[in-house]
């Protein structure tokens, strides 16, 4: 098979591993590389070299000159773009024009941000009083915590990874990374930019492979990983858990949402359907953060359900190169077949199919490939399967409701609090309302506007810590305080 092949990243060099498996290209379906499977040994190999570089020139560096590498780091990302991009999209399917404007340059701006960030970020200090008058100064160190487990997910793979191993290396961590098993490409890239910056070999590792008995668990059960932070489905952050709990060791868990809208009647429309179809169909759904619960005001139910139809029916789909699509596939066949069930679901359970539910006829090669119609539901109760459990395609169900207190409630009866969207031009609700939200991120009339220093993360099962601005510090990095007699 004349295919690429795709690297473990170990010590500052690139290395095969025990197996290979097959990466497909969504649209298609067709392979087109192989990708070198970590076993326990290179993962142990990662994990030492890791521990290595924290106490080599990395471990010794000054803050300044540890973000001065990391602005180079992001600077290499920006001057290979192209690379990046074409990398990216080919892994997931996603349309150039969305991973051009979310996905690289945020992946590059989140090594200069969390940079920038450790430079001014003050620690607490306290005066004593002791009995001799003499006194004592306390004060806290923020040391780095050691060697990073960062798992990651398919659906913004560049962005989520850095976002951890950015505020992770500039604490002062050494990380060893492995990408989801559907996009290994963008993180074995990044190797060659880190050597071309000047990251000391060790400091960023890269092992693919699975979950469970694979690279995923070799990390998650290695004694020497110090903390590990992970991003994706509520389950696997369970076992995740499970793997570090009697090493006592520290997680961030950023897991699965099943997030609400809420329209009230005072909205401005044209911004509450232009934020719904984002927050619903952007990047084909799998968006953690994405709307699949859509309630909306009576008085204004029938306009938006009809509005939001036809935003979904105009909806381009198409591969990456193609320029008028605004929709890719789902990253796989075997996700695809996850949204499909839900799609079935939906039909058994008697939803009223407003538009989609089915995979759309697609030409030539593409047929093979793992596309699904976007699509709206109405009609189920709260209590069905596609209110309760996070589906992750381009799909949503809008539901009818009469007043705030209800909306509020029915919003928030659900085991996951990761984000939500209020949609009111009233601005006394706006923020009555936010502030009864059980989740970790409300937004007002917006989805998805990010300043990256601000808390990030979900509650209840959505997950455990926040991560972003000094957030990011409080995991990354090991507080201690010093006490000094005088
Ligand atoms: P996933 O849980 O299937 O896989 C994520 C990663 O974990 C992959 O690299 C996988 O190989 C690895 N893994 C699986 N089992 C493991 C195990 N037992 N031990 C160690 N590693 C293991 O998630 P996914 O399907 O890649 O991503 C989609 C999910 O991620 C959705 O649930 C989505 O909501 C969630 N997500 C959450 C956020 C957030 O910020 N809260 C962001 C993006 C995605």
């Amino acid at each position: 098979m004349n295919t690429e092949k795709i690297l473990n990243f170990i010590d500052g060099s690139y290395r095969e591993g025990v197996n290979w498996f097959e990466k497909r290209n969504p649209c298609n379906n067709a392979v087109f590389a192989e990708v070198a499977e970590a076993g326990r040994d290179e993962v142990d190999a990662a994990v030492a070299a890791a521990k290595r570089a924290l106490r080599g020139p990395w471990g010794k560096m000054t803050v300044h000159e540890r973000a001065a590498i990391l602005h180079r780091v992001a600077d290499g990302i920006t001057a290979r773009f192209e690379e990046f991009l074409a990398a990216e999209c080919r892994d997931t399917g996603k349309p150039r024009s969305l991973a051009s404007h979310i996905d690289i340059p945020r992946g590059a701006a989140n090594f200069k941000i969390f940079a920038d960030l450790v430079k001014n970020v003050p620690t607490e200090s306290f005066m004593l009083d002791t009995p001799d008058g003499a006194g004592a100064v306390n004060y806290a160190l923020r040391r780095p915590k050691g060697v990073i487990g960062v798992i990651c997910p398919w659906n913004l793979p560049l962005l989520l990874m850095t976002w951890k191993v950015g505020p992770a290396l500039a604490c002062g961590n050494t990380v060893v990374v492995k990408p989801s098993e559907e996009t290994p490409s963008t993180a074995a890239l990044l190797g060659e930019v880190m050597n071309e910056a000047g990251v000391p070999p060790g400091v960023y590792n890269v092992v693919h492979g699975f979950g469970p008995g694979s690279a995923g668990e070799f990390i998650t059960s290695h004694a020497d990983v110090n903390a590990v932070t992970f991003t994706g489905e509520t389950g696997t952050g369970a076992a995740i858990m499970r793997a570090g709990a009697h090493l006592i060791r520290p997680v961030s868990l950023e897991l699965g949402g099943k997030n609400p809208a809420l329209v009230f009647a005072d909205a401005d429309l044209d911004k509450a359907i232009e934020g719904t179809m984002r927050s619903a169909f952007a990047n084909c759904g799998q968006v953690c953060l994405g709307t699949e619960r859509v309630y909306v005001q009576r008085p204004v139910f029938e306009e938006f359900l009809g509005r939001l139809k036809a935003g979904a029916d105009g909806l381009v789909l198409g591969t990456p190169d193609d320029a008028a699509a605004n929709m890719g596939p789902l990253v796989s066949r075997e996700h695809q077949s996850k949204v499909l069930s839900y799609y079935a679901k939906a039909c058994e359970l008697g939803a009223d199919v407003v538009t989609g539910g089915g995979v759309p006829g697609m030409p030539g090669d593409l047929a093979e490939g793992a596309w699904v119609q976007p699509t709206i539901w109405a009609g189920l109760d709260d209590d069905s399967a596609i209110m309760r459990e996070e589906i992750f395609g381009p799909c949503c169900h809008v539901s009818p409701f009469d007043d705030e207190d209800e909306v509020i409630e029915r919003a928030n009866d659900t085991d996951y609090g990761l984000a939500c969207s209020i949609w009111t031009e009233n601005s006394s609700r706006a923020h009555r309302v936010a502030g009864q939200m059980d989740t970790g991120l409300v937004w007002v009339n917006s989805w998805f506007l990010r300043d990256l220093r601000t808390p990030f993360g979900g509650s209840k099962r959505s997950g455990i810590g926040r991560e972003g601005g000094v957030h990011s510090l409080e995991f990354y990095t090991e507080l201690s305080n010093v006490c000094v007699k005088l």
